[in-house]
């Protein structure tokens, strides 16, 4: 019998869109182009051995995320660690500053900066519960929490490099500068600064866990608990247009708006066509992964105690490696977002051996090598790691969008997250994730709230599309 419901790609948010229809007692069919998971792969990438997380790694949004907490994924195979400290960031001068689950140890940290980075965040720390679930819905409906997220929104809305110079001195302002460079935009550019004190406040909250074995485990224990449901998975079926998936009643696209333009484009209405035609993909990764044969030596001790470490020197240098890749150039220095999951998870690679991730921002389509750059960023932190690297990997742009389609020109956030695409996305809609088609919703990154991985485009897509089924 066919399904109710078809769900085209397994990432996190198909997935979650999945699970919800399911729950709902909707018969549903995933149908996935490649293996399950979409940013939620691991893979060997390296050395038989060694297991590496293609896409995503760290995972604060997963922990926050309404619709994942809701999930029994413990009983699945998921587990969480949490690294001592959330994140670190080196200096030339051997120090680091520590983003740690505590607000005061990470203000003691940061010397002159201590005061501001806890009057900065302490406002949203302590009620990250319920800010997020307004953060992670539509920014076009009324939120649940209105003082809440106007007092967010009127810090957030700022550029970065605005709130990064409110803080008193260089280590408090590079760790803001990190956490907002991953918004990929200007950090000049008016609300980039949301991106720093959401991570930020994420990192005081829930902390920035790892998930045992990688990140494939998310994407497991979600599809075995859509298997509980009834649901059913095809993987290795890529759809090439629309109409294969009828009679289902309803179609969920886990796809980018240029997907769907493949797809379906001829039969959607002009304004529609034009929106997605004119949305707009951003700055790509340029990803490495090593096998290495120890830990990673750091300069700074304090390296040790984060899975996630930027790699980027002061707010001006992360400034300006961000100002580079936006107008399509790579800086000699980029700024490095790298990931050392072995220190914590064993169970990723041999006895004594570890991996490391690391990916530094290009411009979209970037066909240039930049592996030179990523490695000596790593060395200017940790003099001798290239005599520990076994064996690397590179994925350019070119490759990840190989590896998964939605990542157009290698952008990971399924389209620019500027202000104008955070309410567009891809429509200004309160409900974006409707097509003009019957039957048919949108329900990927490119949708509210965006790029990450917790599932809650899904969701709302699902959501939406419960309601016009009833
Ligand atoms: C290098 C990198 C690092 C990242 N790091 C992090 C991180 O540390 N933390 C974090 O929270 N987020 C991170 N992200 C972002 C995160 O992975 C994405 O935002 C998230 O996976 C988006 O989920 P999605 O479900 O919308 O799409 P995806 O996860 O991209 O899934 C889309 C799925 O659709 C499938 N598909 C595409 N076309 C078709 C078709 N025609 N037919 C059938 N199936 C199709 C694809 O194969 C894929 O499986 C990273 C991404 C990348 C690439």
């Amino acid at each position: 019998m066919s399904p109710d419901a078809v769900v085209v790609g397994s990432g996190p948010n198909g997935l979650a869109a999945a699970i919800t229809l399911a729950r709902a007692g909707v018969s549903t069919l995933v149908r996935e182009a490649q293996a399950v998971g979409g940013g939620l792969r691991s893979a060997d990438l390296t050395l038989p051995g060694f297991t590496h997380d293609v896409c995503s790694a760290v995972h604060p949004l997963a922990l926050t995320s309404p619709v994942f907490r809701s999930l029994p994924l413990a009983d699945h195979g998921l587990e969480w660690i949490q690294p001592p400290a959330a994140l670190a960031h080196p200096f030339d001068d051997g120090s680091a500053a520590v983003l740690e689950r505590s607000l005061d140890q990470t203000a003691r940290g940061l010397g002159p900066g201590g005061d501001d980075w806890r009057r900065l965040h302490a406002p949203f720390v302590g009620v990250w519960d319920r800010l997020s679930h307004d953060v992670l819905a539509p920014p076009l409906r009324p939120p649940r929490h209105p003082f809440l997220m106007a007092r967010f929104a009127l810090r957030g809305l700022r550029s970065a490099t605005g709130l990064a110079r409110g803080l008193h001195g260089e280590r408090a302002r590079a760790l803001f500068a990190g956490n907002a460079a991953h918004s990929f935009l200007p950090l000049e550019s008016p609300g980039s600064g949301a991106f720093g004190l959401l991570l930020s406040v994420a990192g005081h909250a829930v902390g920035w866990p790892i998930p045992r074995g990688g990140s494939q485990h998310v994407a497991d224990a979600l599809a075995a608990y859509f298997r509980s449901l009834g649901g059913e998975i095809v993987t290795g079926a890529p759809v090439e247009h629309l109409d294969e998936l009828r009679p289902a009643r309803v179609v969920l696209l886990d796809l980018s708006p240029r997907q769907v333009l493949r797809l379906a484009g001829e039969k959607l209405s002009g304004g529609y066509r034009r929106a997605l035609t004119r949305y707009r993909f951003g700055a790509a990764a340029f990803k490495l992964d090593w096998a290495l044969d120890g830990p990673v030596p750091w300069t700074a001790e304090a390296c040790t105690r984060a899975a996630t470490v930027h790699l980027g020197g002061t707010l001006e240098e992360v400034a300006a490696s961000e100002a580079a890749h936006n107008s399509g150039t790579v800086h000699q220095r980029p700024f490095v977002l790298f990931v050392q999951p072995t220190l914590f998870d064993g169970s990723r690679a041999p006895d004594g051996r570890h991996t490391a991730w690391a990916y530094c921002h290009v411009p979209n389509r970037y066909t240039g090598d930049v592996s030179e750059r990523i490695e000596q960023q790593v060395e200017r932190f940790a003099p001798g790691f290239r005599d520990r690297v076994l064996a690397r990997s590179v994925l350019t742009p070119a490759d990840l969008e190989r590896r998964n389609a939605n990542l157009i020109g290698g952008d990971i956030n399924g389209g620019m997250m500027d202000l104008r695409q955070v309410f567009a996305r891809p429509v200004a809609r309160p409900t974006p994730y409707r097509t003009p088609l019957k039957g048919v919703y949108l329900c990927s990154a490119s949708t509210p709230p965006g790029g990450g991985v917790h599932g809650m485009c899904g969701y709302h897509a699902a959501r939406v599309a419960l309601a016009d089924l009833r």
